[in-house]
């Protein structure tokens, strides 16, 4: 699933591409009887109304919330947005910016990229969702599993924004300079019980981290994947390790921004091209592997973890 690396290498690709450009139209095929009446696109009655309030608007700018990708929208003129849409990759989704054809005689797979070449790589292909532009370009979702949401919200301010049902209850951004080393153990806190891998993944305490980068920052740091919170604390004081800790999320996740993201799966940028994150891991997909760690003689396991693989050193994460 793209992380926070992924999703900010795509914010800052929509920034290059779709601000300023004027939405001409919208499609899409996703349509779930698991999703009837959810706040969501796949709702058909949803999308509907999302196609009213966005056609005609125009790209105010791109950010980024946790893992989710914000498109602010106005009507050209204002200065403020009042409409967002929200698209939140999941598992396989992507988004995409260059030159279609579409071909409405065709029920399945009726976009056909033209341009940029890296389009027509197969993991582009599964194009669910598409917004098209006045200047003959589009922005399209591929999504093999179908497990991503696109949504949008009506606000007025940015408090209204983020105090959304889709934002409310997400943790700090590990990338702030406003978190801290002390906010960190803060929020570690709130689950003394509590695998330190899985509480890192938990969107509430941390806002970002996956799979990926949660393995990587645990190998960096020396710290087992499975080492419970109020362990890693001294007569209620932090262990050096944490430190160790907090510093290797702030390390590994600009890394993973500044290699362009992580393309060991199905993640691709907007112009369809991969990153170069997944060159660069030490832990993540390397079970058997020595480990390359300086003087360790440890080999890289891997484990099921809440449900999830982990992948660690089996001499120096203990
Ligand atoms: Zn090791």
């Amino acid at each position: 699933m793209p992380e926070l690396p992924e999703v900010q290498t795509t914010v800052n690709g929509l920034k290059k591409t779709v601000v300023g450009l004027k939405i001409t139209s919208v499609w899409s095929d996703y349509d779930s009887a698991y999703f009837l009446g959810s706040e969501t696109i796949k709702d058909r009655a949803y999308f509907k109304k999302f196609s009213k309030e966005v056609v005609g608007k125009t790209v105010h700018s791109a950010t980024r919330r946790a893992k989710n990708i914000l498109i602010h929208l106005n009507d050209g003129t204002k200065k403020d947005s009042d409409v967002t849409i929200l698209v939140h990759m999941k598992m396989t989704g992507h988004l995409l910016y260059g030159k279609y054809e579409f071909d409405q005689k065709k029920k399945k797979d009726p976009w056909t990229p033209i341009m940029p070449e890296a389009l027509k790589d197969p993991y582009n292909r599964h194009v669910h969702f598409v917004i098209s532009f006045s200047n003959g370009s589009e922005l399209a979702l591929s999504d093999v599993r179908k497990f991503a949401k696109v949504a949008m919200i009506s606000h007025g301010n940015e408090t209204i924004l983020m105090e959304s049902s889709h934002l409310k209850d997400i943790g700090p951004e590990p990338l702030d300079k406003e978190f801290t080393f002390d906010k960190f153990v803060e929020r570690l806190r709130l689950k003394p019980r509590g695998m330190i891998k899985q509480v890192l993944m938990d969107q509430q305490i941390v806002a970002g981290i996956g799979n990926i980068y949660a393995d990587e920052s645990l190998w960096l740091s020396g710290i087992h994947p499975a080492q419970k919170i109020e362990e890693m604390f001294v007569k209620g004081k932090p262990k050096p390790c944490l430190k160790l800790l907090f510093r290797a999320i702030k390390d590994s996740l600009a890394k993973g921004v500044s290699f362009g993201g992580d393309s060991m799966s199905d993640y691709r940028n907007v112009y369809g091209e991969k990153g170069q994150f997944q060159n660069e891991h030490h832990a993540y997909q390397k079970n058997g592997m020595p480990c390359d760690r300086k003087g360790c003689k440890g080999t890289i396991v891997r484990i099921k973890l809440a449900g999830r693989g982990t992948h660690f050193c089996n001499i120096h994460q203990r």
